[in-house]
C-alpha cells in the first residue's frame, strides 16, 4: 500500500519522542464527553494513542462526524505546553529534524502566495478594507494580503514575541486569542490559517469570528481533511496528536459550518489535496439533522480497511534502496507536514 507511516516507522518515531512524552506525564488532563459542534455523546473511538504515544484518545462524533480529543490538556496545560518548549521539542522528535527559522519563513511565504491565487478578485483594493488574521503569528500571510490589495492588516495573536514582530513590518498587532479579545472593530475579511485543529473552542471561536465580520464580510479557513491523511499517513494513531483538538474532513465541513453560521463560496485544494481551503460567508445558523448510525457507517468503514491494509504494512519494503526511499519519504511526509 505504501503508507507514509509504517507500523515499524511509527514504532521509530515514538521512542524518539519518550522523553518528550514522559515529562508530560504530569501535565492537568480533562476527558471530552460531548462534541464540541454539535453537543451529542455518540462517538466512535479511533485511536487510544497520538502519534506521539502519549495516551490520549481520537473519536469521531457519530451524529455530525467530527473527529476530536476525547482526553486531552486543560486549557493551562495547553499555555504551558505552548509556552514552555515540549511543542517543539515534540514535533521535532517525531520528524527527526529541527525546522529552522528561514524553512518556516519560506514556509509562510509559499503559502501566502497560494492564498492569493485562490483571493484574487475577491478582495478590493483598498485601505478602507479591514482584514483580521487570527492566529497570524508574525503576520507575514496578512501583510502580503496588504501588500498585494492595499488592504489595512491586522494581527492577533496569543505569541506577544510574533505580535512585536508583525508591528515591526506595519501590521496592527492585539496580543490574545479571538476568544476574549473585547472589541468594537469589525472586520470585511477574517482568515484563519492553519489554525482551526488548535483551537479550544471550536464552536465558540467560530462564533465569535461571526460577530466580529461586516454583514457581507468574507471568512477564509483551512483545515486538514481527516479522511485523506489516514489514507495517505496510516492508522489514526499516526495522524492524531496532543495539539490538534479538532479535525474536520471534506464530508463534514460544510455542515459542520453551516451550524456554526457560515455557507461555504468557494474551497480550493491547492496544492495539496488533503489540505482544504474554503471561503465562507455569514448564513443563518441551521441545527444539524443527528446522523443515524447508518449514515455514520461509510466513514468508519473506510478506517476500518485503513486500519486493516496499515497492519498488514510491511516492516521494510523490499526491493528499493534504502537511501532512494529515505528521500522519497522524506518529500512525501513534508507534503503532509510530517
Ligand atoms: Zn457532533
Amino acid at each position: 500500500m505504501g503508507f507514509l507511516v509504517s507500523p515499524a516507522e511509527l514504532e521509530l518515531r515514538r521512542n524518539r519522542c519518550r522523553s518528550a512524552v514522559n515529562s508530560l506525564s504530569g501535565a492537568p488532563r480533562q476527558f471530552v464527553s460531548r462534541c464540541n459542534v454539535c453537543g451529542s455523546e455518540n462517538s466512535c473511538v479511533l485511536a487510544y494513542n497520538d502519534r506521539y504515544g502519549m495516551p490520549l484518545r481520537t473519536a469521531m462524533c457519530t451524529a455530525c462526524g467530527l473527529v476530536y480529543l476525547m482526553d486531552r490538556l486543560t486549557q493551562d496545560g495547553y499555555s504551558d505546553f505552548y509556552r514552555d518548549g515540549a511543542y517543539r521539542q515534540l514535533t521535532s522528535a517525531f520528524a527527526g529534524s529541527v525546522a529552522t527559522i528561514e524553512d518556516l519563513q519560506a514556509d509562510q511565504g509559499a503559502y501566502a502566495r497560494n492564498l492569493m491565487c485562490f483571493l484574487e478578485g475577491r478582495v478590493p483594493r483598498d485601505r478602507s478594507v479591514r482584514v483580521l488574521d487570527v492566529g497570524g503569528s508574525s503576520g507575514q500571510v496578512v501583510q502580503e494580503l496588504a501588500h498585494r490589495f492595499g488592504v489595512y492588516g491586522t494581527v492577533i495573536d496569543p505569541s506577544a514575541e510574533e505580535i512585536a514582530a508583525a508591528r515591526r513590518i506595519g501590521l496592527e498587532g492585539i496580543v490574545g486569542t479571538v476568544e476574549v479579545w473585547d472589541t468594537a472593530e469589525r472586520f470585511d475579511m477574517i482568515l484563519m490559517c492553519r489554525t482551526i485543529e488548535h483551537l479550544w473552542d471550536l464552536r465558540g471561536s467560530l462564533e465569535k469570528i461571526r460577530r466580529l465580520l461586516t454583514p457581507d464580510g468574507l471568512f477564509y479557513c483551512d483545515f486538514l481533511d481527516y479522511m485523506e491523511l489516514c489514507r495517505m499517513t496510516g492508522h489514526p494513531q499516526t495522524v492524531s496528536k496532543v495539539d490538534h483538538c479538532y479535525w474536520l474532513t471534506l464530508d463534514n465541513a460544510p455542515a459542520l459550518f453551516r451550524s456554526m453560521g457560515f455557507d461555504v463560496v468557494s474551497l480550493h485544494m491547492v496544492p495539496n489535496p488533503q489540505f482544504i481551503g474554503m471561503l465562507l460567508r455569514q448564513c443563518a445558523p441551521t441545527s444539524i439533522a443527528p446522523m443515524q448510525w447508518t449514515q455514520a457507517q461509510p466513514a468508519i468503514r473506510a478506517l476500518q480497511q485503513i486500519i486493516t491494509d496499515w497492519k498488514r504494512e510491511p516492516g521494510r519494503r523490499a526491493g528499493i534502496p534504502t537511501r532512494v526511499r529515505r528521500k522519497v519519504g522524506r518529500i512525501a511526509r513534508n507534503a503532509v507536514g510530517l
